[in-house]
């Protein structure tokens, strides 16, 4: 009777990489009838879509050696067009660094306001002799209250610059990141140090305070509550590293008189496989993987206490050791009873936001030059990915690919689903120029992403905690973004799968004898 298998439920990047890290010893179970998870694309009359916009980029050494493992020579590396559309003009991502070419006045107020959260007020400053208006009293009724207090003073002698500026989910959450943000974020030591005064209490203020307050208000406000779908002051800042980086002004104003060239370097590259879409990555785990691979098959339940998962056929699996990556109020809810009241309770307060993607295939070639485009106004989507760029090998001969990204949430419903929601999209894509009115429509279709982004709200980190700690007990092992309930992407997602792995390792050599009577297999 041999020992049974160590169970890894969902086959993301997350679930292959735990897989392939462990080898022979993996029962990888999906409910899909193809790997990838979130990483997978869709094929509709000859365009490659994903699911919502991805591209491969990291710092780590590790991941790129497990992207020529899995691509070989199917890669395709370019350097980013990322852009934000607002005022009926273009200007480069990120926002704060280009603002040449919007209206005079939104570059005033964009310059003042990070003046401001640097220096404090323009109207206190003793020795002004030409003083700046105060801004305006915010659209979104935040004057005053959270403009920068002055930094203190360590913080401004210092060398404190903008934090390297990475877009690298390419969804433009927030582009400055600290030394601890997650893993695949920019770090170095370019914050100022986080002081008492200067602690925001929530992320809007953290924007206000980063960015001043003609930045938040023109793009960093109205984009990032757009993206979230939720108030951001309902939002804590651990994920952006809990530091507060200072505006760099320099940047600010040369990115205000002139154009901001395209960027260049390793940090402005990305890659994406040639061929086969985003999927292709994903796989390019399957020649690797040396155990079992059950796809087309959902866990229903899993029982901590017996070591057992069922399916939803009502076969039964024991498991020497688990790793799940499945969405963390999912995983509890499926143990029922088992998991005490205090877990569940947990579990069902965790918040996320949603993406609906709709896909776009126009008949007209090279639409644009750009790769994504962030759209902080009255757009439907905030940001379109342009999966036309992402590789040549996404479009049909004539084609061209669009993914309208749309988040919704309690908070934020769909305002329609269907035919209705591609209408709008497309109607918006007209309105701001991307589609032409007698552009051909291929094809359209919408994807839908439940879990999408993680929400870092005041209460996740002892929600976390509570599940954590009781399902650590259990002996489960939780891996990846929905599982570990962080900012996570696929890169990361590698590294998490193999640190999953060498944790089941260490438990196996632990406690080799207690689990090795058990019974192997599916009944
Ligand atoms: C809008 C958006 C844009 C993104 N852009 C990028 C990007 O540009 N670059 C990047 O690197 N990352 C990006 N990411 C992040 C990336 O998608 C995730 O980090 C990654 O998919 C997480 O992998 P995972 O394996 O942990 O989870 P998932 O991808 O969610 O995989 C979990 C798997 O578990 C399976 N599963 C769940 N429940 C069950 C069950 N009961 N039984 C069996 N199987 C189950 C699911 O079917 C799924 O296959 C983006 C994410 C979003 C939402």
């Amino acid at each position: 009777m041999g020992s049974p298998p160590t169970v890894i439920i969902g086959a993301g990047p997350t679930g292959l990489s735990a897989a392939y890290h462990l080898g022979e010893d993996a029962l990888l179970i999906e409910q899909h009838d193809r790997v990838g998870g979130w990483c997978r694309s869709i094929v509709d009359k000859g365009f490659t879509f994903d699911y919502a916009g991805h591209i491969m980029f990291s710092n780590d050494p590790y991941v790129h050696e497990m992207y020529r493992l899995l691509l070989g020579d199917n890669v395709h590396w370019q350097e980013r067009e990322a852009w934000v559309y607002s005022k009926e003009v273009f200007t480069r991502y990120p926002f704060q660094g280009s603002l040449y070419g919007l209206p005079p006045e939104v570059i005033k107020e964009c310059i003042i306001g990070a003046i401001e959260s640097r220096f404090g007020p323009l109207d206190e400053q003793p020795d002004a002799d030409v003083r700046a208006p105060r801004a305006a009293p915010q659209a979104n009724g935040h004057a005053g209250d959270v403009r920068a207090p002055r930094a203190a003073p360590q913080a401004l002698n210092g060398d404190a610059k903008d934090a390297e500026i990475e877009d690298c989910c390419a969804d433009g959450t927030a582009d400055v990141f600290g030394t601890d943000a997650p893993a695949g974020r920019a770090s170095g030591d370019t914050c100022a140090p986080t002081t008492a005064s200067l602690e925001p209490r929530n992320f809007e203020e953290f924007i206000y305070r980063v960015w001043g307050a003609g930045i938040a208000k023109h793009f960093a406000v109205p984009y990032n509550r757009k993206l979230w779908a939720v108030p951001l002051s309902e939002m804590e800042t651990s994920w952006l590293g809990g530091r507060v980086p200072l505006p760099n002004l320099e940047e600010i104003i040369e990115g205000a008189l002139s154009p901001k060239p395209k960027p260049m370097g390793p940090n402005a590259r990305f890659g994406y496989p040639l061929r086969g879409g985003f999927q292709a990555l994903m796989d390019g785990f399957l020649p690797h993987l040396k155990g079992e691979l059950h796809l087309n098959t959902r866990v229903a339940a899993v029982s901590p206490s017996r070591h057992e998962l069922t399916l939803d056929d009502g076969a039964t699996v024991r498991y020497g050791h688990l790793i799940s990556t499945m969405p963390l109020p999912v995983l509890v809810r499926l143990m029922g009873d088992e998991a005490p009241e205090e877990v569940r309770r947990a579990a069902a307060g965790l918040r996320y936001t949603s993406v609906r993607c709709v896909n776009i295939g126009v008949g007209r070639e090279k639409l644009t030059d750009k790769h994504w485009i962030y759209y902080p106004e009255d757009t439907i989507f905030h940001r379109i990915f342009v999966q036309g760029n992402a590789s040549p090998y996404c479009n049909p001969p004539g084609g061209f690919g669009l993914t309208c990204e749309i988040t919704y949430g309690p908070l934020k419903p769909l305002p329609c689903e269907g035919e209705d929601l591609i209408k709008r999209c497309i109607d918006d894509c007209i309105r701001v120029g991307l589609i032409r009115p007698d552009d051909p429509i291929w094809t359209a279709n919408e994807v839908d992403m439940p879990y999408a982004y993680v929400i870092y709200d005041h209460t996740r980190r002892e929600r976390v905690e509570t599940i954590r700690s009781w399902l650590l007990e259990q002996g489960i092992v939780l891996a990846g973004r929905y599982s570990e309930w962080e900012y996570y992407n696929s890169d990361h997602a590698f590294i998490a799968g193999k640190q999953a792995a060498e944790k089941v390792r260490a438990l196996q050599a632990a406690q080799p004898a207690a689990l090795s009577e058990r019974v192997v297999g599916m009944s």
